[in-house]
């Protein structure tokens, strides 16, 4: 989306590119390389134009205090991460690392528990690694999207000092653009597009190395991670009005 582009048109375009890479790879592997490159080349190249002007963000590489909250992620990027996990194990289990018992250990703490609940826990990302996230090339839009003008404020809200962070808004609307696109494409192609708590999702991808192959040939096979915070029929009927204002 460049400055001059509606976010609703960056939508648009969004939903209509998605949609053709879900008809040409339906059913096949490719299909998560192709919409996740797609997703994460715009996500990166529209959060610099959208930032342009507006002051630097206080992140840094180091900095992890925001990886205590709930992520969730869409079934492509849960398996992604699944097959990234799967092809470091080998190299990182001759340093004594298994990063498929941390996911286990991790969601043995969260399991069950909401976004509030989980930021009272303050239980880490089972990703990081002295700071800093051994995942991030794969890591899903929900971190991408999440990123803040103050580092002292993450802190006092990670204490539970304050509840208000200065989270860049033009991270969080394009995430939410590219997400929330690539979902109703999803769900247009006949593809379950829900979003689900990524601990207990990827510990079922990784426990279970047909559920890929189910997921692409339409079977709901993550639903008992997925997140019900947002009810499905409101969202799919959005996503419907959406269609009909766009045709
Ligand atoms: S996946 Fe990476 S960026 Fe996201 S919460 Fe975990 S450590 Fe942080």
């Amino acid at each position: 989306m460049d400055s001059a582009l509606s976010s609703i048109d960056f939508f648009r375009q969004m939903h209509a590119h998605y949609e053709q890479l879900i008809v040409r790879f339906k059913g096949r592997t490719m299909l998560l390389d192709a919409v996740l490159q797609l997703a994460w080349r715009c996500f990166d190249t529209n959060v610099t134009t959208q930032c342009q002007g507006l002051p630097e963000l206080d992140c840094h590489k180091g900095c992890a205090t925001c990886c205590t909250l709930r992520v969730t992620a869409t079934a492509p990027e849960v398996f992604m991460l699944a097959r990234f996990i799967q092809a470091v194990a080998p190299g990182l289990a001759q340093h004594g690392i298994n990063l498929r018992d941390q996911v286990a250990k991790a969601n043995g703490a969260t399991c069950g528990h909401g976004e509030h609940e989980r930021v009272a826990l303050r239980q880490r990302c089972p990703f990081i690694a002295q700071g800093t996230c051994v995942i991030y090339q794969v890591r899903p839009l929900a971190c991408r999207g999440l990123a803040s003008y103050d580092r002292k404020a993450c802190a006092q809200a990670a204490s539970g000092k304050i509840d208000q962070i200065p989270y860049s808004e033009p991270h969080m609307r394009v995430r939410s653009l590219v997400q929330n696109a690539l979902q109703s494409a999803m769900r247009d192609g006949g593809l379950p597009w829900a979003n689900y708590e990524l601990n207990q999702a990827l510990l079922m991808a990784l426990d279970d190395d047909t559920l890929e192959a189910r997921w692409l040939a339409g079977e709901d096979v993550l639903h008992l991670a997925q997140v019900n915070e947002v009810d499905e029929a409101e969202m799919a009927a959005t996503f419907d009005e959406l269609k009909r204002v766009l045709s």
